[in-house]
């Protein structure tokens, strides 16, 4: 049985890890998109946990109470390792288990705003790293998310691990700067990441 690369995909809020995850799937790749995981993981599996330590209200007509959790969570360190005791390992092991099934594949990605700084791109095999100025990171969140305000986007920016640091541990760059096209990037990395499994 085959036994795929796990490759990571990571880069700051609006770099655009969900665009270049999406040319990747078009190639057949398969993507492990985490956030989005995660927020499934909230309304199954750790749902009874969430309500056990945050209470009923972490949850309004069977959906997650995003502004409640926020609030519970928002400079209260303990509350937040807490949430991110339970999160944290439940996706870990679901990807685990998802990267098991895809045999047919030759490589997977796993796609998340964190790889990095919680050392779990550790557990790759390849990191890939999409990078964009800050700029235009600011001016693809207004336009994406309008109920941000600059002020938010850029103090989500802040406390995200510099891009710097994370490229210097990428296997692949993508540079999504609006110049440099993306979908020859992707496919020169896919053509790389196959060589180095033949
Ligand atoms: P987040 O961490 O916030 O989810 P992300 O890194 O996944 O961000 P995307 O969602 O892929 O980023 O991109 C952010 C927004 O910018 C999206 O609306 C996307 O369509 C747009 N975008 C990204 N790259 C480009 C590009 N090269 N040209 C035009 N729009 C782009």
């Amino acid at each position: 049985m085959n036994k795929p690369l796990a490759v990571g995909i990571t880069g700051g809020i609006g770099a655009g890890k969900t665009l270049a995850a999406t040319i990747f799937k078009l190639l057949g790749i398969p993507v492990y998109n985490a956030d989005n995981r995660a927020k499934q993981l909230m309304h199954t599996l750790l749902k009874p946990k969430i309500i056990a330590l945050f209470g009923a209200q972490s949850f309004t007509n069977g959906q997650l109470n995003r502004n409640y959790l926020a609030k519970k969570v928002f400079n209260h360190p303990n509350e937040l390792a807490r949430l991110n005791n339970l999160v944290h390992p439940a996706v870990a092991n679901d990807y685990k288990q998802w990267h098991a099934q895809q045999t047919q594949a030759p490589y997977t990605l796993k796609e998340a705003a964190l790889l990095v700084e919680n050392s779990s791109y550790k557990q790759l095999d390849k990191l890939i790293v999409v990078t964009a100025p800050n700029t235009l990171r600011v001016k693809r969140i207004k336009e994406r998310d309008p109920f941000r305000t600059t002020q938010e986007i850029e103090k989500i920016m802040a406390n995200q691990m510099p891009e710097a640091e994370k490229k210097a541990l990428a296997d692949f760059t993508i540079k999504n700067n609006e110049q440099e096209l993306l979908i020859p990037q992707v496919l020169a990395i896919d053509i790389e990441l196959k060589k180095s499994i033949a």
